[in-house]
């Protein structure tokens, strides 16, 4: 076979077997893993192209992930697609395996950002839920980016009321509408290039904004809860949504980035997930003061003198109090 045939795309869901792929041309087509995959970089000539004598055992190559860049090839009569070769990945949505093993599971490859999205109302927003959404995206260094959708519903300057706490501490929130399209360039813009985890609860108008933002997307309304819904009982428990422009936009839905929940992060590293406490703990007399009621600690006289919002402040104890737990 020739170099030629071998083709790039982007996996988009999988039920480990299976594989969806979609391709460079925007072709979305089912290939399996080739049973000897080549390795990443390893295997390759100075100018880019594969060596065929470099292949590597399929239990030292990593385990396939949804958002993957892959190198396909036509199988041997034609017809069918396999999986030759994962490329490099350059960061991921994963958790660590409980009980505090080295083994992780990755959820999502090659992400840039989560999009967290709530509702200004229609379903109230949650900021207990939010913080957990923040905190997760933060414990795998991924920028998160916070949309607060269906401002119509209670005027612009009552939602960002609401969330200033959020601009305080650093985070870009939107205020958006699908409704009267306020915020939407500022947000397309933000989500260009890169493959943003949109995530966030059902109802919140995350189809109906993807769908404006990116027309010609065609997501049903409710459509990325279903797809998630599809891929929940798989290990893989995550489906990506392309979307219609060059090389960004994925989608996982809320069940999937839930599911990775806050598992066995470790209660001590919890404070570097919030970005307003990792600025003042080495201020803290203890070195692993863990902000309760340690003396001379800098995070809850931040919280009584008004530095550090009360309400972040009680999403991280409660989050704390349930890693111990977990342990
Ligand atoms: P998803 O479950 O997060 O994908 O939410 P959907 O896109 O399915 O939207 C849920 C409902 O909210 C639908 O009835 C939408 O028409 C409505 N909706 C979405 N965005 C807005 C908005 O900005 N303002 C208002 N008032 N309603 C919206
Ligand atoms: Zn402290």
């Amino acid at each position: 076979m020739t170099q030629a045939s071998l083709m790039r795309g982007v996996i988009i869901s999988g039920t480990g077997g299976v594989w969806r792929v979609r391709t460079e041309q925007g072709d979305t087509i089912d290939a399996s893993m080739r049973g000897r995959l080549k390795k990443s970089n390893a295997g390759r000539r100075a100018d880019g192209s594969l060596r065929r004598d470099t292949v590597l055992a399929a239990s030292k190559t990593p385990k396939l992930a949804v958002g993957d860049d892959v190198l396909l090839e036509e199988g041997e009569r034609g017809g069918a697609w396999a999986i030759a070769e994962i490329l490099p990945r350059r960061s991921k949505l994963a958790r660590r395996e409980p009980g505090g093993g080295q083994g992780e599971r990755i959820v999502a490859a090659n992400v840039d950002q989560v999009v967290v999205m709530f509702a200004a109302a229609k379903p109230e927003p949650h900021r207990r839920m939010l913080d957990r959404f923040l905190v997760i995206a933060e414990s795998n260094d991924l920028t998160p980016r916070i949309v607060i959708n269906k401002v119509d519903l209670v005027g612009e300057a009552a939602a960002r009321e609401r969330f200033q706490a959020y601009e305080r501490v650093g985070y870009a929130v939107y205020y958006t509408s699908v409704k009267d399209g306020r915020a939407l360039d500022e947000l397309r813009s933000a989500l260009g290039g890169r493959r943003s985890v949109v995530t966030g609860p059902s109802g919140v108008g995350k189809s109906s904004l993807l769908n404006a933002l990116f027309p010609g997307s065609n997501l049903r309304v409710g459509a990325i809860s279903e797809s998630v819904n599809k891929g929940r009982h798989t290990t893989v428990g995550a489906a990506m949504l392309p979307l219609l422009s060059e090389d960004n936009g994925y989608v996982i839905d809320t069940p999937g980035l839930r599911e990775i929940g806050l598992w066995s992060l470790p209660g001590g590293q919890l404070d570097r997930c919030f970005p307003e406490i990792r600025a003042v703990r080495d201020q803290c007399r203890f070195a692993d003061c863990r902000h309760i009621s340690e003396p001379d600690c800098a995070v809850t006289t931040a919280v009584r003198g008004g530095a550090i919002d009360a309400e972040r402040y009680d999403s991280y104890v409660r989050l704390l109090a349930e890693l111990d737990g977990d342990a």
